[in-house]
């Protein structure tokens, strides 16, 4: 049997963009500097994807999801597990999580501050204070994650995640009774309820609360959780694609989405998650993943940042940065690997948030059918031989080179 074909899939995150005045009516990719992402698309298949359906505008997490082969409206439920898992905590079917932050109140609990003065040291010694309680039967583990941030995991029996949420998301006004839809998430609001009325009375008799007073700082007092979801059971990646899979990224929700999924986690010295970090380093540790995984996902964050501050000049440098750190990908990976390289959503810089446009994506390796698009960006890749096409269908494309698809029908 011939060498079992792997795959390295690139997500440059938010890197679609739309035509910008400043760059002559190019987008920051096609006004980049990019020989290697134009040879990877010379010599590949090209076309534009919708992460997860035309004009939707996904989040990191759902449109990552969708490319591992899961179908976001029906695994999806809220953002907190996510989270959870991707600071290290261990999220199990059935457990309610949330994203929280440490803030501040006044005796009246109305927020003074959603981040505690953004405090920055001393959470772990708050979360401590907090984590291991029982309300009501319910289990709580709490962890803190960076600066002023946190996650709360809920476990017991019967509990549901449509819930209103405790922080009201503005100061000046009084945390908010969080209220449950059904009989389960009635349960889970009325432990919440306990439990961050705990915080409150726990967080303010520290010490270390204290001492932030005494030297003019804003006490961390309370736990403010927002975004409930539940983790639906999930089949792993193992389990549902017959692939050894890794991931390596720069931020914890895409790390929470792979651990979810079973993924192996790798992570790289000189990963900052910023415009500053070590791609050539990314680099090297996607193509040693290869060797012991059948499936890597590599995801960097750079151009995201760059499309979330509207910044079209440090999105263009960044996008130079990845294209040398693709040379080299391309050398290492080898004939006998598949080359995906795409972007998890499109972040304009005019919109600095995510838009719903496709993005361009390209397919590298043996057996493709190698189009006649020369150029890798969002409208020369539109008229590559893979057409549009939606993220969902992204694994079974890739399945289907690597001659790992299952036939249906006889
Ligand atoms: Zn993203
Ligand atoms: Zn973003």
């Amino acid at each position: 049997m011939a060498d079992q074909m792997r795959c390295l899939l690139l997500i440059c995150d938010g890197m679609g963009d739309r035509p910008v005045n400043q760059l002559g009516d190019k987008t920051p990719l096609e006004a980049a500097s990019r020989p290697n992402f134009n040879a990877l698309s010379g010599g590949g298949v090209n076309g534009i994807m919708d992460p997860i359906a035309p004009g939707i505008r996904p989040g990191s997490d759902t449109s990552h999801l969708s490319y591992l082969g899961y179908d976001p409206y029906s695994c999806y439920t809220g953002r907190g597990p996510i989270e959870a898992a991707g600071i290290g905590m261990d999220v199990r079917p059935g457990d309610v999580a949330f994203r929280a932050n440490f803030g501040t109140v006044d005796d009246g609990m109305v927020v003074k501050d959603r981040r505690a003065g953004r405090i920055t040291e001393g959470t772990g010694e708050l979360a401590k204070a907090l984590d291991g309680l029982e309300i009501d039967g319910v289990e709580v583990i709490f962890k803190e994650s960076v600066a002023h941030r946190g996650a709360l995991v809920l476990r017991g029996e019967g509990l549901g995640a449509d819930i209103t949420d405790v922080d009201p998301h503005e100061p000046g006004v009084k945390i908010h009774e969080s209220q449950g839809m059904d009989e389960a998430s009635k349960k889970t609001a009325s432990v919440l309820n306990q439990f961050v009325r705990i915080s409150h009375d726990r967080l303010g008799e520290l010490s270390l609360n204290a001492e932030r007073v005494k030297n003019g700082m804003l006490p961390a007092n309370i736990i403010l959780p927002r975004g409930a979801g539940i983790l639906e059971p999930t089949p792993s990646f193992l389990d549902t694609h017959g692939l050894r899979g890794a991931a390596i990224a720069e931020v914890g929700l895409i790390y929470g989405v792979a651990k979810i999924l079973g993924l192996d986690l790798i992570r790289v010295v000189g990963s900052t998650g910023g415009l500053d970090t070590d791609l050539e380093a990314i680099g090297r540790s996607a193509t040693d993943a290869l060797e012991d995984h059948d499936f890597v996902m590599c995801n960097v964050k750079g151009c995201d940042i760059a499309g979330h501050d509207g910044d079209a000049g440090a999105k263009k440098d960044f996008i130079e940065g990845i294209d040398s750190m693709l040379g080299g990908v391309m050398e290492r990976a080898g004939e006998h690997s598949l080359l995906i390289v795409t972007a998890d959503h499109s972040t304009p810089v005019s919109i600095m948030d995510h838009s719903g446009d496709p993005v361009p994506i390209c397919i590298h390796g043996p057996g493709v059918r190698v189009d006649d698009v020369s150029e890798y960006g969002e409208r020369s890749c539109a008229r590559g031989g893979l057409g549009r096409f939606r993220g969902i269908d992204l694994i079974n494309i890739a399945k289907d080179l690597m001659d790992m698809a299952e036939k249906f029908g006889a």
